[in-house]
């Protein structure tokens, strides 16, 4: 049988040249596509370790970079590649790399782009596992890091020195929502000749854009809200082509690189990305705004809410205020732990970006490896709870949280 390859090349090219006009909704679900001979409609799974070639020659070529192409999948592959241009698109970067995970997105970028000797400014308000990566392996291998609070932005200058090559944030933060100046950290990077790294996990592409705000590098967590439905673990690394083509290089001598099945997984959650990042937000806002109501509440942490502090910046910044918020509950852990035992829907996990809610004590689960002194200077008190607002109708999250506010009397 022949395989009109040609015709194959030539509509994909008229697909690409649509798609330099299209809107992120459009891109969500039509780029990266590497529709193969079979002309299948959906995007397939290329599951494959290796790749063969012609011939010796075209081997040796494929080898040495001279002709592109896959050569292994630690390097490539074509469903990996599918989700890498597709985030791309969406994130506004010239290149994007998929990684193992979401750590893996932030270490290989580290490893990539900074040497021994370099100083890095890490947000004191990141994901835990993130600040352990920082200050426990890497300042191992000479990688010096200062830590300091996401608004103090005066204290991230002073902490500026000469071999600053690396400012690393997020926002808006978790658990609280804090929401970073995206713009002013970029001036700040600029100025200092340090790349500004923006881990986009809570608002995705979908909401907020770091790059096209200045910043140098976008990391993920495809863990959460790409993938959307809690299924596999992965990561991406976004920006410069210079910069990713590092990251790759990385990728490729070391190995923590995106299966092709995981890969598939995330392509296929970036097509209702949008969609999935409305709804989230839109019943995180009408939670918070119940919450806040609620006499058993002290106080509710959402950016969406006018009483947020960020709230002017986040509606600035952002096109929506995401699916994360948190609360404190009058009384201390003995309280926050009723409430949260006293809940039947929500999922008692530090999970989050499902379209399943999940339900959390900071304090003691993803902020227990901080000291009581640390948890009190970064607000995660102990009548904290945070919840990971997903898609079930909203008014079934109320009726369930008031089962846990029942649970205190
Ligand atoms: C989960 C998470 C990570 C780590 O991602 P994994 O896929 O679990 O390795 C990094 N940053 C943030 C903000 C996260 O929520």
């Amino acid at each position: 049988m022949t395989l009109p390859d040609a015709m194959h090349t030539r509509v994909d090219q008229q697909l690409e040249d649509a798609l330099a006009a299209a809107h992120p909704d459009t891109l969500a679900i039509r780029a990266g596509i590497q529709r193969s001979q079979e002309g299948e409609h959906s995007e397939p799974i290329y599951a494959t370790s290796s790749y063969v070639f012609a011939s010796a020659a075209e081997a040796a070529a494929r080898f040495s970079g001279d002709s592109p192409g896959n050569v292994y999948s630690r390097y490539t592959n074509p469903t990996v590649r599918s989700f890498e241009q597709r985030i791309a698109a969406l994130e506004g970067g010239e290149q994007a790399v998929g990684t193992a995970s979401g750590m893996a997105a932030i270490l290989s970028t580290c490893m990539a782009l900074l040497k021994a000797g370099d100083h890095v400014i890490c947000s004191r308000d990141v994901f835990g596992t993130t600040s352990n990566l920082f200050g426990k392996y890497l300042a191992r291998f000479g990688v010096e890091v200062t830590t300091v609070p996401l608004l103090a932005i005066d204290q991230w200058r002073e902490a500026l020195r000469p071999e600053t090559a690396m400012l690393f944030l997020e926002t808006p933060s978790n658990p609280l929502c804090e929401v970073a100046d995206l713009a002013a950290f970029a001036q700040l990077a600029r100025d200092s000749g340090a790349l500004l790294v923006v881990d986009n996990c809570f608002c995705t592409p979908a909401l907020q854009q770091p790059l096209s705000l200045g910043a140098d590098i976008v990391v993920h967590s495809a863990t959460k809200f790409l993938d959307g439905q809690g299924r596999c673990v992965g990561g991406a690394v976004v920006g410069r082509e210079e910069l990713i083509s590092e990251v790759l290089g990385f990728l490729r001598t070391c190995g923590p690189t995106m299966s092709p099945f995981n890969a598939w997984v995330f392509v296929k959650g970036l097509e209702t990305l949008s969609l999935r990042m409305a709804a989230h937000s839109q019943n995180a806002l009408e939670l918070a705004r119940w919450l806040e109501q609620q006499d058993v509440v002290e106080r509710v942490y959402y950016a969406g809410l006018e009483s947020h502090p960020g709230h002017e910046l986040a509606a600035r910044q952002q096109s929506a205020f995401g699916g994360v918020l948190s609360f404190k509950i009058r009384g201390g852990q003995e309280e926050a732990w009723r409430c949260i035992d006293g809940t039947r829907i929500l999922s008692l996990t530090a999970n989050l970006g499902d379209t399943k809610s999940t339900i959390v004590h900071p304090a003691s689960t993803t902020h227990s490896r901080l000291s009581a002194q640390q948890r009190s200077a970064t607000g995660i008190s102990d009548n904290l709870i945070r919840v990971a607002v997903g898609l079930e109708h909203v008014d079934d999250l109320k009726a369930d949280l008031q089962r846990g506010f029942a649970a205190l009397k």
